[in-house]
């Protein structure tokens, strides 16, 4: 069932975002139109999805090292707590806007109930670009930011962790602002912290290694054998390029990778042994001896049979769609692929693993993190790893049944499974006051 259906008017009720169909609210919404017919009774608290229970806009001000002050957008938004906590990370990033970080909390309210972990969903984001801060001023935005947000985040209450341009120092910064604020080391507060702070092992390459869980359930599948499959990955960060190291010692070819500084192919595939460290050194793999550089819109027309987006929303429009040759579309990133899209590459029998179970892996072993956080006592890297195994697969297998019993797409079968847990939990809390 692929129809799409109007937005139900939700989109003029919010006075604040003024969507298009496939910005990322409006990508969203449309999901959401989707699975309505699926719902049953609980199709009366839709509206409930469609509105961001909390936005917070906050301003950053920080002094910069050449004495001026610069000040940025901060937003943090609890889409939905019905379920727990918030949950999501934080991206630095100039084109963040606010409507980006409602859509981004917005799948993570799916994603975390789709793979059943205790939590809602919360997203947020400073409109910056990093790169051009020093490790000092870097340090001042995070931790002004974080004040700024501290009033509705906590272990208890909204739990951020690393996204784009975000990493295991950053939050060790935001951990500290928090725990000095109030007064009592939290190391609860956020998630991907480094290891000594009450980080866990295996939560860096965790969302990588959840997008190799699914991608490989899914190729069997297909029928599709993962030793000598032919992967193409845009993105070539936490999540690409994680998610490219297992493909590759699962015998797999990484023939493509696309990311800010360009974009690289090699029939016989890289060796990840000096495309990975040469990606550390120069900040990416444009420039990569062993590849060839081709442009970067070329890299939707590589021949592969395993496709993953894992840098940035909207990239697989419905002109893309058209000509990707993969059999397979693993979504790493957030939001990767706009509506018309997912239509196309349906109506092609291109198999999509949706991002909001694909790249669930990175909020699972968070939750492993927060878990292992309030009880100090903390996990071996094969007990983190075989647990995420079990719930990918678990959560995977539980959607699949659901398309297959509805004849729907797995990204409407994965919104069916979450959307009623969230809702059921909505109506079993009840509306207060
Ligand atoms: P990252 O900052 O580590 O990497 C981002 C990658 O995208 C980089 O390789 C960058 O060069 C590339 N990129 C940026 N702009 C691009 C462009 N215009 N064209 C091509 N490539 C571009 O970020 P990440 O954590 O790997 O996140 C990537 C995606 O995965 C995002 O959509 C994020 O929301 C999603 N995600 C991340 C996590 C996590 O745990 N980090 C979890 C779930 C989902």
């Amino acid at each position: 069932m692929t129809a799409a259906h109007p937005h139900n008017g939700a989109q003029s009720s919010l006075s604040y975002v003024s969507p298009s169909p496939t910005s990322p609210w409006g990508t969203y919404l449309s999901q959401v139109d989707r699975v309505v017919p699926y719902l049953g009774p609980l199709a009366k608290w839709t509206e409930t999805l469609k509105r961001p229970k909390r936005a917070l806009i906050v301003d950053v001000p920080i002094e910069m090292d050449d004495g001026s002050v610069q000040h940025f957008e901060g937003f943090r938004v609890q889409h939905n707590l019905s379920r727990g906590p918030g949950k999501g990370g934080v991206r630095y990033h100039p084109d963040v806007t606010l409507e980006e970080v409602m859509a981004l909390s917005a799948w993570m309210t799916v994603k975390c109930a789709a793979v059943n972990l205790p939590y809602g969903g919360a997203k947020g984001g400073i409109r910056v670009d990093p790169k051009q801060l020093s490790l000092k001023e870097l340090e001042k935005l995070t931790r002004r930011y974080t004040s700024e947000i501290g009033i509705i985040i906590g272990p208890q209450r909204d739990i951020p962790a690393p996204d784009v341009n975000t990493n295991g120092q950053i939050m060790a910064w935001m951990m500290d602002t928090y725990s000095m604020n109030t007064g009592a080391t939290a190391t609860g507060v956020v998630t991907g912290k480094p290891i000594h702070l009450g980080g866990s092992l295996g939560r860096v390459k965790a969302t990588g290694r959840g997008v190799f869980v699914t991608g490989r359930e899914a190729a069997r599948r297909l029928g599709l054998k993962l030793d000598g499959a032919r992967v193409a990955v845009q993105g070539f960060g936490n999540v690409g390029g994680s998610a490219a190291e297992l493909f590759a010692q699962a015998g797999s070819k990484i023939v493509a990778a696309q990311d800010h500084t360009g974009t690289i192919v090699n029939k016989n595939g890289f060796d990840l042994a000096e495309l990975v460290p040469y990606v550390k050194a120069n900040g990416g793999v444009g420039g990569f001896p062993g590849g060839d550089a081709i442009d970067n819109e070329s890299f939707w027309d590589v021949d592969c049979d395993i496709l993953i987006p894992a840098a940035l929303e909207g990239q697989i429009s419905a002109a893309r769609a058209n000509r990707i040759k993969a059999k397979l579309v693993l979504e790493g990133a957030n939001g990767p692929t706009v509506p018309e899209a997912d239509d196309i590459l349906a109506g092609r029998g291109v198999l999509v693993v949706p991002d909001v179970i694909c790249n669930a892996g990175g909020v699972t072993v968070s939750y492993f993190e927060w878990v292992q956080d309030f009880s100090s006592f903390f996990w071996t890297e094969d007990e983190i790893n075989v647990r995420l195994d079990k719930i990918m697969v678990d959560a995977l297998k539980k959607i699949w049944d659901t398309a297959d019993r509805h004849k729907i797409t797995l990204r409407t079968a994965t919104f069916a499974v979450a959307c009623e847990r969230i809702l059921i939990a909505r109506e079993e809390r009840g509306l207060y006051p």
